[in-house]
Protein backbone atom coordinates (compact mmCIF):
# COMPACT_ATOMS: atom_id res chain seq x y z
CA UNK A 1 0.00 0.00 0.00
CA UNK A 2 2.98 2.49 0.85
CA UNK A 3 4.72 2.08 -2.82
CA UNK A 4 1.19 2.35 -4.09
CA UNK A 5 0.66 5.62 -2.71
CA UNK A 6 4.37 6.67 -3.38
CA UNK A 7 3.67 5.86 -7.03
CA UNK A 8 1.35 8.12 -7.09
CA UNK A 9 1.47 10.88 -5.10
CA UNK A 10 4.26 12.80 -7.04
CA UNK A 11 1.72 12.98 -9.88
CA UNK A 12 -1.39 13.02 -7.80
CA UNK A 13 -3.29 15.79 -6.87
CA UNK A 14 -6.32 16.05 -4.58
CA UNK A 15 -9.44 18.38 -4.12
CA UNK A 16 -9.59 17.62 -0.73
CA UNK A 17 -7.45 15.46 1.57
CA UNK A 18 -9.26 14.20 4.71
CA UNK A 19 -7.01 13.57 7.58
CA UNK A 20 -8.89 10.32 9.78
CA UNK A 21 -11.33 8.04 9.26
CA UNK A 22 -13.05 8.22 12.31
CA UNK A 23 -16.96 9.00 11.90
CA UNK A 24 -16.61 12.58 11.14
CA UNK A 25 -13.84 11.78 8.37
CA UNK A 26 -15.99 9.12 7.15
CA UNK A 27 -18.98 11.42 6.40
CA UNK A 28 -16.74 14.39 4.99
CA UNK A 29 -15.27 11.94 2.31
CA UNK A 30 -18.30 10.79 1.65
CA UNK A 31 -20.09 13.99 1.00
CA UNK A 32 -17.38 15.09 -0.81
CA UNK A 33 -16.76 11.69 -3.31
CA UNK A 34 -20.59 11.93 -3.86
CA UNK A 35 -20.84 15.67 -4.95
CA UNK A 36 -18.18 15.01 -7.66
CA UNK A 37 -14.76 16.05 -5.43
CA UNK A 38 -11.47 14.45 -5.93
CA UNK A 39 -10.72 12.90 -2.22
CA UNK A 40 -8.38 11.32 -0.57
CA UNK A 41 -8.94 10.08 3.02
CA UNK A 42 -5.54 9.08 5.03
CA UNK A 43 -5.85 7.15 8.11
CA UNK A 44 -2.89 5.84 10.19
CA UNK A 45 -4.93 2.84 11.83
CA UNK A 46 -5.64 -0.22 9.96
CA UNK A 47 -9.60 0.07 9.56
CA UNK A 48 -12.21 2.80 9.68
CA UNK A 49 -14.28 4.15 12.29
CA UNK A 50 -11.56 5.44 14.62
CA UNK A 51 -14.28 5.03 18.15
CA UNK A 52 -16.84 3.50 15.97
CA UNK A 53 -15.64 -0.14 15.48
CA UNK A 54 -15.30 -3.64 17.06
CA UNK A 55 -13.17 -6.32 18.30
CA UNK A 56 -13.41 -9.71 18.76
CA UNK A 57 -11.91 -11.87 22.00
CA UNK A 58 -12.98 -15.37 21.89
CA UNK A 59 -16.27 -15.75 20.70
CA UNK A 60 -17.42 -12.48 21.18
CA UNK A 61 -17.33 -9.45 18.75
CA UNK A 62 -17.37 -6.49 21.14
CA UNK A 63 -18.88 -2.91 20.39
CA UNK A 64 -16.33 -0.50 21.41
CA UNK A 65 -18.21 2.77 22.26
CA UNK A 66 -21.41 3.14 21.10
CA UNK A 67 -23.96 2.77 23.67
CA UNK A 68 -27.01 4.61 21.54
CA UNK A 69 -27.23 7.61 18.63
CA UNK A 70 -29.71 9.89 19.45
CA UNK A 71 -30.37 11.12 16.33
CA UNK A 72 -32.01 8.37 14.20
CA UNK A 73 -35.57 7.75 14.81
CA UNK A 74 -37.79 5.82 13.33
CA UNK A 75 -39.24 5.66 10.01
CA UNK A 76 -42.25 7.97 11.13
CA UNK A 77 -39.64 10.52 12.98
CA UNK A 78 -36.33 10.54 11.12
CA UNK A 79 -33.64 12.34 13.24
CA UNK A 80 -30.41 13.87 11.23
CA UNK A 81 -28.29 11.06 11.38
CA UNK A 82 -30.89 8.50 9.58
CA UNK A 83 -31.33 10.79 6.99
CA UNK A 84 -28.10 11.65 6.33
CA UNK A 85 -27.09 7.91 6.16
CA UNK A 86 -30.50 6.12 4.59
CA UNK A 87 -31.57 9.24 2.00
CA UNK A 88 -28.76 10.87 0.90
CA UNK A 89 -25.85 8.03 0.98
CA UNK A 90 -28.43 5.49 0.44
CA UNK A 91 -26.63 3.32 3.00
CA UNK A 92 -28.23 -0.54 3.76
CA UNK A 93 -27.33 -0.60 7.34
CA UNK A 94 -29.61 -2.97 9.54
CA UNK A 95 -30.29 -0.86 13.15
CA UNK A 96 -32.21 -1.65 16.09
CA UNK A 97 -34.18 0.60 18.81
CA UNK A 98 -33.32 0.01 22.14
CA UNK A 99 -35.66 -1.11 24.25
CA UNK A 100 -35.39 0.98 27.23
CA UNK A 101 -34.29 5.08 27.85
CA UNK A 102 -32.28 4.01 30.58
CA UNK A 103 -32.36 2.33 34.35
CA UNK A 104 -30.81 4.61 36.95
CA UNK A 105 -29.65 3.36 40.04
CA UNK A 106 -28.57 5.98 42.58
CA UNK A 107 -26.96 4.03 45.34
CA UNK A 108 -25.95 6.86 48.01
CA UNK A 109 -28.07 5.79 50.67
CA UNK A 110 -29.39 9.19 51.76
CA UNK A 111 -31.07 9.59 48.15
CA UNK A 112 -31.18 6.23 46.86
CA UNK A 113 -33.20 5.76 43.30
CA UNK A 114 -33.68 2.86 41.25
CA UNK A 115 -35.68 3.73 38.31
CA UNK A 116 -36.27 2.82 34.50
CA UNK A 117 -37.68 5.51 32.29
CA UNK A 118 -39.07 4.70 29.20
CA UNK A 119 -38.49 6.67 25.42
CA UNK A 120 -41.02 9.12 24.29
CA UNK A 121 -41.44 12.57 25.96
CA UNK A 122 -44.67 12.01 26.91
CA UNK A 123 -44.47 8.23 28.10
CA UNK A 124 -41.39 9.55 30.03
CA UNK A 125 -43.54 12.25 31.25
CA UNK A 126 -46.34 9.76 33.02
CA UNK A 127 -43.51 7.52 34.55
CA UNK A 128 -41.72 10.54 36.28
CA UNK A 129 -45.11 11.99 37.53
CA UNK A 130 -45.81 8.67 39.05
CA UNK A 131 -42.30 8.44 40.57
CA UNK A 132 -42.63 11.82 41.70
CA UNK A 133 -46.10 13.26 42.18
CA UNK A 134 -46.54 16.67 41.74
CA UNK A 135 -43.39 17.12 39.36
CA UNK A 136 -45.09 17.07 35.87
CA UNK A 137 -45.84 20.73 35.12
CA UNK A 138 -42.40 21.98 35.78
CA UNK A 139 -40.76 18.90 33.74
CA UNK A 140 -43.63 19.77 30.65
CA UNK A 141 -41.63 23.22 30.45
CA UNK A 142 -38.52 21.73 30.70
CA UNK A 143 -39.17 19.46 27.57
CA UNK A 144 -41.16 22.90 25.85
CA UNK A 145 -38.24 25.07 25.87
CA UNK A 146 -36.09 21.95 24.61
CA UNK A 147 -38.43 21.93 21.77
CA UNK A 148 -38.15 25.13 21.23
CA UNK A 149 -33.95 24.75 21.22
CA UNK A 150 -34.08 22.07 18.97
CA UNK A 151 -36.13 24.68 16.69
CA UNK A 152 -33.66 27.66 16.50
CA UNK A 153 -30.36 25.31 16.19
CA UNK A 154 -32.41 24.37 12.90
CA UNK A 155 -32.29 27.55 12.39
CA UNK A 156 -29.49 28.38 12.88
CA UNK A 157 -27.93 25.50 10.52
CA UNK A 158 -30.41 27.29 8.07
CA UNK A 159 -28.79 30.82 8.40
CA UNK A 160 -25.37 29.44 8.92
CA UNK A 161 -24.87 30.95 11.49
CA UNK A 162 -26.09 34.18 10.64
CA UNK A 163 -29.51 34.29 11.94
CA UNK A 164 -31.65 37.55 11.66
CA UNK A 165 -32.06 38.19 15.20
CA UNK A 166 -35.65 40.05 14.63
CA UNK A 167 -36.70 36.28 14.04
CA UNK A 168 -34.60 34.95 16.70
CA UNK A 169 -36.38 37.30 19.51
CA UNK A 170 -39.52 36.98 17.81
CA UNK A 171 -39.86 33.01 17.90
CA UNK A 172 -36.74 31.66 19.99
CA UNK A 173 -37.40 33.59 22.65
CA UNK A 174 -36.93 30.96 25.98
CA UNK A 175 -34.14 29.69 23.39
CA UNK A 176 -32.38 33.36 24.31
CA UNK A 177 -33.65 33.52 27.41
CA UNK A 178 -31.71 30.26 28.95
CA UNK A 179 -28.77 30.54 26.85
CA UNK A 180 -26.74 31.93 29.38
CA UNK A 181 -27.61 29.38 32.52
CA UNK A 182 -26.15 25.34 33.43
CA UNK A 183 -28.84 22.83 33.67
CA UNK A 184 -28.95 23.70 37.87
CA UNK A 185 -30.01 26.84 37.39
CA UNK A 186 -32.78 26.79 34.98
CA UNK A 187 -34.18 22.90 36.27
CA UNK A 188 -34.45 24.93 39.86
CA UNK A 189 -35.71 27.95 38.30
CA UNK A 190 -38.56 25.76 36.61
CA UNK A 191 -39.25 24.13 39.80
CA UNK A 192 -37.90 21.08 39.10
CA UNK A 193 -38.41 18.96 42.84
CA UNK A 194 -34.90 17.39 43.52
CA UNK A 195 -36.23 13.88 42.68
CA UNK A 196 -37.10 14.16 39.53
CA UNK A 197 -33.89 16.34 38.50
CA UNK A 198 -31.76 13.46 39.56
CA UNK A 199 -33.73 11.51 37.48
CA UNK A 200 -34.44 13.99 34.28
CA UNK A 201 -30.54 14.36 34.55
CA UNK A 202 -29.09 10.80 34.48
CA UNK A 203 -28.12 11.30 30.94
CA UNK A 204 -25.53 14.42 31.86
CA UNK A 205 -22.84 11.95 32.39
CA UNK A 206 -22.83 11.59 28.54
CA UNK A 207 -21.94 15.20 28.37
CA UNK A 208 -19.37 15.07 30.33
CA UNK A 209 -19.37 17.82 32.79
CA UNK A 210 -21.92 18.31 36.04
CA UNK A 211 -25.12 19.54 35.79
CA UNK A 212 -24.17 22.83 37.51
CA UNK A 213 -21.42 22.89 34.75
CA UNK A 214 -23.12 22.17 31.36
CA UNK A 215 -25.57 24.70 29.56
CA UNK A 216 -28.80 24.73 29.96
CA UNK A 217 -29.24 24.51 25.94
CA UNK A 218 -27.16 21.86 25.56
CA UNK A 219 -28.69 19.36 28.14
CA UNK A 220 -31.97 20.01 27.50
CA UNK A 221 -31.89 19.50 24.21
CA UNK A 222 -29.75 16.08 23.76
CA UNK A 223 -32.42 14.15 26.39
CA UNK A 224 -35.62 15.78 24.73
CA UNK A 225 -33.85 14.72 21.40
CA UNK A 226 -33.03 11.60 22.95
CA UNK A 227 -36.51 10.81 24.30
CA UNK A 228 -38.41 12.08 21.08
CA UNK A 229 -35.98 9.62 18.30
CA UNK A 230 -35.22 6.69 20.72
CA UNK A 231 -32.04 5.12 20.84
CA UNK A 232 -30.88 3.13 18.08
CA UNK A 233 -27.56 1.31 17.14
CA UNK A 234 -26.15 -0.96 14.48
CA UNK A 235 -26.97 -4.56 14.31
CA UNK A 236 -23.51 -5.36 12.95
CA UNK A 237 -21.76 -3.11 15.39
CA UNK A 238 -20.13 0.43 14.75
CA UNK A 239 -17.64 -1.31 12.16
CA UNK A 240 -21.23 -2.46 10.32
CA UNK A 241 -21.78 1.37 9.41
CA UNK A 242 -18.47 2.54 9.16
CA UNK A 243 -17.35 -0.50 6.85
CA UNK A 244 -20.32 0.65 4.50
CA UNK A 245 -19.33 4.08 4.46
CA UNK A 246 -15.61 2.93 2.86
CA UNK A 247 -17.14 0.83 0.29
CA UNK A 248 -19.76 4.00 -0.62
CA UNK A 249 -16.81 6.47 -0.49
CA UNK A 250 -14.63 4.10 -2.92
CA UNK A 251 -18.16 3.79 -5.14
CA UNK A 252 -18.25 7.41 -5.46
CA UNK A 253 -14.42 7.54 -7.14
CA UNK A 254 -13.31 8.53 -3.42
CA UNK A 255 -9.82 6.85 -2.29
CA UNK A 256 -9.10 5.89 0.42
CA UNK A 257 -5.44 4.53 2.24
CA UNK A 258 -5.04 2.93 5.83
CA UNK A 259 -1.65 2.75 7.22
CA UNK A 260 -1.15 5.98 6.28
CA UNK A 261 -0.27 8.65 8.86
CA UNK A 262 -0.24 12.09 7.85
CA UNK A 263 2.73 13.69 9.30
CA UNK A 264 2.49 17.57 8.27
CA UNK A 265 -0.19 19.61 6.79
CA UNK A 266 1.76 22.37 4.35
CA UNK A 267 0.64 26.05 4.32
CA UNK A 268 1.93 28.56 2.53
CA UNK A 269 0.60 32.65 2.82
CA UNK A 270 -2.01 30.92 5.05
CA UNK A 271 -3.34 29.08 2.66
CA UNK A 272 -3.17 25.13 2.57
CA UNK A 273 -1.23 23.42 0.13
CA UNK A 274 -0.41 20.35 0.51
CA UNK A 275 -0.20 17.54 2.95
CA UNK A 276 3.18 14.78 3.82
CA UNK A 277 2.46 11.15 4.82
CA UNK A 278 4.35 9.27 7.46
CA UNK A 279 6.11 7.96 4.72
CA UNK A 280 7.64 10.84 3.08
CA UNK A 281 4.81 11.17 0.67
CA UNK A 282 3.91 14.68 -0.28
CA UNK A 283 0.53 15.28 -1.93
CA UNK A 284 -0.83 18.03 -3.24
CA UNK A 285 -3.84 19.78 -2.06
CA UNK A 286 -5.51 23.09 -1.06
CA UNK A 287 -8.38 21.61 0.97
CA UNK A 288 -7.24 19.31 4.03
CA UNK A 289 -10.70 18.71 6.31
CA UNK A 290 -9.08 16.99 9.88
CA UNK A 291 -10.60 14.44 11.78
CA UNK A 292 -7.53 14.86 13.76
CA UNK A 293 -8.45 17.51 16.67
CA UNK A 294 -7.76 21.22 16.25
CA UNK A 295 -4.85 20.77 19.28
CA UNK A 296 -2.89 17.95 17.40
CA UNK A 297 -3.25 20.72 14.31
CA UNK A 298 -2.27 23.58 15.19
CA UNK A 299 1.02 21.84 17.75
CA UNK A 300 2.11 19.12 15.34
CA UNK A 301 0.96 18.97 11.96
CA UNK A 302 1.04 22.59 10.46
CA UNK A 303 4.42 22.82 8.34
CA UNK A 304 6.15 25.19 8.69
CA UNK A 305 5.57 26.62 12.24
CA UNK A 306 5.60 30.37 11.43
CA UNK A 307 2.55 29.72 9.25
CA UNK A 308 0.33 28.58 12.92
CA UNK A 309 -1.79 31.84 13.70
CA UNK A 310 -0.90 32.93 16.96
CA UNK A 311 -5.19 33.20 17.93
CA UNK A 312 -5.62 29.75 16.75
CA UNK A 313 -2.78 28.59 19.32
CA UNK A 314 -4.69 30.54 21.87
CA UNK A 315 -7.66 29.04 21.15
CA UNK A 316 -6.83 25.56 21.92
CA UNK A 317 -5.40 26.79 24.51
CA UNK A 318 -8.05 28.28 26.11
CA UNK A 319 -10.21 25.18 25.28
CA UNK A 320 -10.54 22.19 28.35
CA UNK A 321 -9.86 18.88 27.21
CA UNK A 322 -12.64 16.92 28.14
CA UNK A 323 -12.76 13.34 29.90
CA UNK A 324 -11.18 10.10 28.98
CA UNK A 325 -12.61 6.62 28.81
CA UNK A 326 -12.31 3.80 30.76
CA UNK A 327 -14.15 -0.05 29.63
CA UNK A 328 -14.36 -2.79 30.97
CA UNK A 329 -15.56 -5.06 28.47
CA UNK A 330 -17.22 -8.55 29.55
CA UNK A 331 -18.21 -12.01 27.40
CA UNK A 332 -19.93 -13.98 29.63
CA UNK A 333 -20.83 -17.80 29.43
CA UNK A 334 -24.40 -17.16 30.91
CA UNK A 335 -27.33 -15.65 28.48
CA UNK A 336 -28.39 -12.09 29.79
CA UNK A 337 -32.02 -13.78 31.10
CA UNK A 338 -29.91 -16.64 33.14
CA UNK A 339 -27.78 -13.91 34.48
CA UNK A 340 -30.99 -11.53 35.30
CA UNK A 341 -29.63 -8.80 33.28
CA UNK A 342 -33.06 -7.27 32.51
CA UNK A 343 -32.25 -3.71 30.30
CA UNK A 344 -30.22 -2.64 27.57
CA UNK A 345 -28.54 0.45 29.44
CA UNK A 346 -27.68 1.15 32.90
CA UNK A 347 -26.42 4.09 34.69
CA UNK A 348 -25.12 3.37 38.48
CA UNK A 349 -24.30 6.51 40.52
CA UNK A 350 -22.85 7.12 43.92
CA UNK A 351 -23.85 10.47 44.20
CA UNK A 352 -24.72 13.51 42.48
CA UNK A 353 -22.98 15.22 39.18
CA UNK A 354 -20.48 17.39 41.28
CA UNK A 355 -19.28 13.87 43.65
CA UNK A 356 -18.96 12.11 40.32
CA UNK A 357 -17.05 14.45 38.28
CA UNK A 358 -14.91 14.93 40.94
CA UNK A 359 -14.32 11.16 41.05
CA UNK A 360 -12.95 10.93 38.24
CA UNK A 361 -10.19 13.29 39.12
CA UNK A 362 -9.17 11.08 40.58
CA UNK A 363 -6.73 7.66 40.26
CA UNK A 364 -9.10 5.42 41.97
CA UNK A 365 -12.03 3.71 40.95
CA UNK A 366 -15.22 6.37 39.87
CA UNK A 367 -18.42 6.21 42.06
CA UNK A 368 -20.45 6.04 39.09
CA UNK A 369 -20.57 3.89 35.42
CA UNK A 370 -22.75 3.69 32.26
CA UNK A 371 -23.16 -0.25 31.41
CA UNK A 372 -24.55 -1.91 28.38
CA UNK A 373 -25.97 -5.36 28.28
CA UNK A 374 -25.67 -5.66 24.72
CA UNK A 375 -27.97 -8.60 24.11
CA UNK A 376 -30.83 -6.83 25.41
CA UNK A 377 -31.13 -5.29 22.04
CA UNK A 378 -29.27 -7.36 19.55
CA UNK A 379 -30.31 -11.13 21.19
CA UNK A 380 -28.35 -13.09 18.93
CA UNK A 381 -24.73 -10.56 19.09
CA UNK A 382 -23.56 -13.29 21.06
CA UNK A 383 -23.75 -17.07 21.21
CA UNK A 384 -26.49 -18.42 22.31
CA UNK A 385 -26.09 -19.14 26.27
CA UNK A 386 -23.82 -15.85 26.11
CA UNK A 387 -23.98 -12.80 26.47
CA UNK A 388 -22.04 -9.07 26.65
CA UNK A 389 -21.71 -6.32 28.95
CA UNK A 390 -19.76 -3.49 28.60
CA UNK A 391 -18.93 -1.19 31.87
CA UNK A 392 -17.90 2.34 30.56
CA UNK A 393 -16.62 4.88 33.22
CA UNK A 394 -14.20 8.26 32.96
CA UNK A 395 -11.05 9.79 34.25
CA UNK A 396 -9.68 13.45 33.70
CA UNK A 397 -7.13 12.68 31.05
CA UNK A 398 -4.26 14.06 33.41
CA UNK A 399 -5.24 11.83 35.64
CA UNK A 400 -3.10 8.91 33.83
CA UNK A 401 -0.07 11.24 33.52
CA UNK A 402 0.91 9.67 37.20
CA UNK A 403 1.04 6.09 36.05
CA UNK A 404 4.38 4.32 36.07
CA UNK A 405 4.63 1.59 33.31
CA UNK A 406 5.22 -1.16 36.56
CA UNK A 407 1.77 -0.27 38.10
CA UNK A 408 -0.66 -0.09 34.78
CA UNK A 409 -1.83 -3.33 34.67
CA UNK A 410 -2.39 -4.17 38.72
CA UNK A 411 -4.28 -0.51 38.02
CA UNK A 412 -6.41 -1.16 35.51
CA UNK A 413 -7.27 -4.81 36.75
CA UNK A 414 -8.30 -3.05 40.28
CA UNK A 415 -10.08 -0.30 38.53
CA UNK A 416 -11.96 -2.99 36.29
CA UNK A 417 -12.82 -5.90 39.38
CA UNK A 418 -14.27 -2.67 41.63
CA UNK A 419 -16.29 -1.52 38.45
CA UNK A 420 -17.68 -5.28 38.25
CA UNK A 421 -18.64 -5.15 42.18
CA UNK A 422 -20.05 -1.89 41.93
CA UNK A 423 -22.26 -3.42 39.05
CA UNK A 424 -23.24 -6.39 41.45
CA UNK A 425 -23.78 -4.73 43.89
CA UNK A 426 -26.13 -2.43 42.55
CA UNK A 427 -27.94 -4.56 40.61
CA UNK A 428 -27.86 -7.96 42.65
CA UNK A 429 -27.04 -9.69 39.45
CA UNK A 430 -23.48 -12.11 39.97
CA UNK A 431 -21.26 -11.33 36.51
CA UNK A 432 -17.44 -12.40 38.21
CA UNK A 433 -17.98 -16.21 38.09
CA UNK A 434 -19.78 -16.12 34.66
CA UNK A 435 -16.09 -13.72 33.11
CA UNK A 436 -15.39 -16.02 29.70
CA UNK A 437 -13.55 -13.33 28.37
CA UNK A 438 -12.40 -9.82 29.81
CA UNK A 439 -10.97 -7.08 28.25
CA UNK A 440 -9.90 -3.38 29.53
CA UNK A 441 -9.40 -0.24 27.59
CA UNK A 442 -7.42 2.34 29.56
CA UNK A 443 -6.92 6.32 28.85
CA UNK A 444 -3.61 5.24 27.20
CA UNK A 445 -5.61 2.37 25.22
CA UNK A 446 -7.81 4.76 23.53
CA UNK A 447 -4.61 6.90 22.82
CA UNK A 448 -2.77 4.48 20.90
CA UNK A 449 -5.88 3.24 18.83
CA UNK A 450 -7.16 6.69 17.58
CA UNK A 451 -4.24 9.18 18.45
CA UNK A 452 -6.35 11.64 20.53
CA UNK A 453 -5.11 13.40 22.88
CA UNK A 454 -3.98 11.77 26.51
CA UNK A 455 -7.35 9.42 25.87
CA UNK A 456 -10.11 12.03 25.40
CA UNK A 457 -13.02 10.82 24.20
CA UNK A 458 -15.20 14.16 24.47
CA UNK A 459 -13.40 16.50 22.38
CA UNK A 460 -13.73 19.62 24.15
CA UNK A 461 -15.53 20.67 27.49
CA UNK A 462 -19.02 22.61 26.47
CA UNK A 463 -18.30 24.91 29.23
CA UNK A 464 -20.76 27.94 28.87
CA UNK A 465 -17.94 30.25 27.40
CA UNK A 466 -17.55 27.94 25.04
CA UNK A 467 -20.71 26.19 24.64
CA UNK A 468 -23.02 25.11 21.36
CA UNK A 469 -24.18 28.52 20.69
CA UNK A 470 -20.87 30.66 21.58
CA UNK A 471 -19.50 27.82 18.61
CA UNK A 472 -21.95 28.15 16.05
CA UNK A 473 -21.85 32.06 16.70
CA UNK A 474 -18.55 31.72 15.79
CA UNK A 475 -18.76 29.60 12.64
CA UNK A 476 -17.32 31.84 10.06
CA UNK A 477 -14.37 33.31 12.76
CA UNK A 478 -12.84 30.50 13.80
CA UNK A 479 -11.24 29.69 10.05
CA UNK A 480 -7.71 30.51 10.36
CA UNK A 481 -5.98 29.08 7.75
CA UNK A 482 -7.52 28.97 4.01
CA UNK A 483 -8.72 25.29 3.16
CA UNK A 484 -8.49 24.01 6.41
CA UNK A 485 -12.09 22.43 8.50
CA UNK A 486 -12.40 20.18 11.13
CA UNK A 487 -14.55 17.34 11.37
CA UNK A 488 -14.94 15.08 14.28
CA UNK A 489 -16.02 14.88 18.24
CA UNK A 490 -13.42 18.40 19.01
CA UNK A 491 -16.13 20.56 16.84
CA UNK A 492 -18.58 22.59 17.23
CA UNK A 493 -21.24 20.50 18.39
CA UNK A 494 -19.16 18.73 20.59
CA UNK A 495 -18.42 15.50 20.88
CA UNK A 496 -20.65 12.40 20.42
CA UNK A 497 -21.84 9.96 17.41
CA UNK A 498 -24.54 12.90 16.25
CA UNK A 499 -22.41 15.57 16.53
CA UNK A 500 -19.36 13.69 14.85
CA UNK A 501 -21.22 12.54 11.77
CA UNK A 502 -23.01 15.82 11.64
CA UNK A 503 -19.89 17.49 11.29
CA UNK A 504 -17.96 16.13 9.13
CA UNK A 505 -20.99 16.17 6.49
CA UNK A 506 -21.01 19.93 7.81
CA UNK A 507 -17.37 20.42 6.74
CA UNK A 508 -17.62 18.63 3.37
CA UNK A 509 -20.36 21.28 2.49
CA UNK A 510 -18.24 24.10 3.80
CA UNK A 511 -15.72 22.79 1.08
CA UNK A 512 -17.90 22.04 -2.03
CA UNK A 513 -19.12 25.52 -1.10
CA UNK A 514 -15.25 26.52 -1.95
CA UNK A 515 -14.78 24.71 -4.86
CA UNK A 516 -18.08 25.69 -6.93
CA UNK A 517 -16.86 28.86 -6.26
CA UNK A 518 -13.40 28.26 -7.37
CA UNK A 519 -14.59 26.18 -10.44
CA UNK A 520 -12.98 22.80 -9.50
CA UNK A 521 -16.48 21.33 -9.14
CA UNK A 522 -19.36 22.14 -10.81
C1 LIG B 1 -15.88 4.01 25.32
C2 LIG B 1 -16.59 5.07 24.56
C3 LIG B 1 -17.96 5.17 24.64
C4 LIG B 1 -18.65 6.14 23.91
N1 LIG B 1 -20.01 6.14 23.91
C5 LIG B 1 -20.67 6.99 23.11
C6 LIG B 1 -22.11 6.89 22.95
O1 LIG B 1 -22.76 6.01 23.48
N2 LIG B 1 -22.73 7.81 22.20
C7 LIG B 1 -22.05 8.78 21.55
O2 LIG B 1 -22.68 9.58 20.86
N3 LIG B 1 -20.70 8.88 21.64
C8 LIG B 1 -20.00 8.00 22.39
N4 LIG B 1 -18.63 8.07 22.46
C9 LIG B 1 -17.93 9.19 21.80
C10 LIG B 1 -17.76 8.95 20.30
O3 LIG B 1 -17.26 7.66 20.07
C11 LIG B 1 -16.81 9.98 19.72
O4 LIG B 1 -17.19 11.29 20.10
C12 LIG B 1 -16.80 9.94 18.19
O5 LIG B 1 -16.78 8.62 17.70
C13 LIG B 1 -15.58 10.71 17.72
O6 LIG B 1 -15.53 10.69 16.33
P1 LIG B 1 -14.48 11.56 15.54
O7 LIG B 1 -15.06 11.86 14.21
O8 LIG B 1 -14.03 12.71 16.38
O9 LIG B 1 -13.28 10.57 15.25
P2 LIG B 1 -12.30 9.67 16.13
O10 LIG B 1 -13.02 8.45 16.54
O11 LIG B 1 -11.56 10.46 17.14
O12 LIG B 1 -11.30 9.24 14.98
C14 LIG B 1 -10.27 10.06 14.48
C15 LIG B 1 -9.52 9.23 13.46
O13 LIG B 1 -8.43 9.99 12.96
C16 LIG B 1 -7.29 9.16 12.87
N5 LIG B 1 -6.10 10.02 12.92
C17 LIG B 1 -5.74 10.86 13.92
N6 LIG B 1 -4.60 11.51 13.59
C18 LIG B 1 -4.27 11.09 12.35
C19 LIG B 1 -3.20 11.41 11.45
N7 LIG B 1 -2.25 12.30 11.78
N8 LIG B 1 -3.15 10.79 10.26
C20 LIG B 1 -4.10 9.87 9.90
N9 LIG B 1 -5.12 9.52 10.72
C21 LIG B 1 -5.21 10.13 11.91
C22 LIG B 1 -7.42 8.22 14.05
O14 LIG B 1 -6.67 7.05 13.90
C23 LIG B 1 -8.92 7.97 14.06
O15 LIG B 1 -9.29 6.87 13.27
C24 LIG B 1 -17.92 7.08 23.14
C25 LIG B 1 -16.53 6.98 23.05
C26 LIG B 1 -15.87 5.96 23.73
C27 LIG B 1 -14.38 5.81 23.54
Amino acid sequence: MSEQIAEQAIKDSYDVVIIGAGNGGLTAATTLAMNGAKVLLLEQHNLPGGFATSFVRGRFEFETSLHELDEYGPESNQGAVKRLFEKRYNLDIDMVRVPEAYRLIITDPENKVDVTMPFGVETFLDKLEREVPGCRESVQKFFDIAREIRDAFSYFMKTRGKPDQKVLFKEYTNFLKTAPYTTQEVEDVLGIPKKAQDILNAYWCYMGLPTNRVTFTLFSMMIFTYLDFGGYIPTNRSHGYTTALDAKIREFGGRIEYNTKVEKILVENGKIIGIETSKGDKIKTNNVISNASPTLVYNRLIHPKSEVPEIAIKEVNARVHGLAGFVVYLGLDASAEDLGLKEYSYFIMGGNSEILYESWSKLETPKGQATVCLNNAIPNCSPPGTSILFITTLFKPEVWYDVKPEDYVNLKNKIAKELIEQFENATGVSLKEHIEEIEIATPVTFARFTKTYNGGIYGYEMEPWDSIIARFMSMEADKHIEGLEFAGGYGRRGHGYNSSIGSGNVAALYTIAKLKKEGVIE
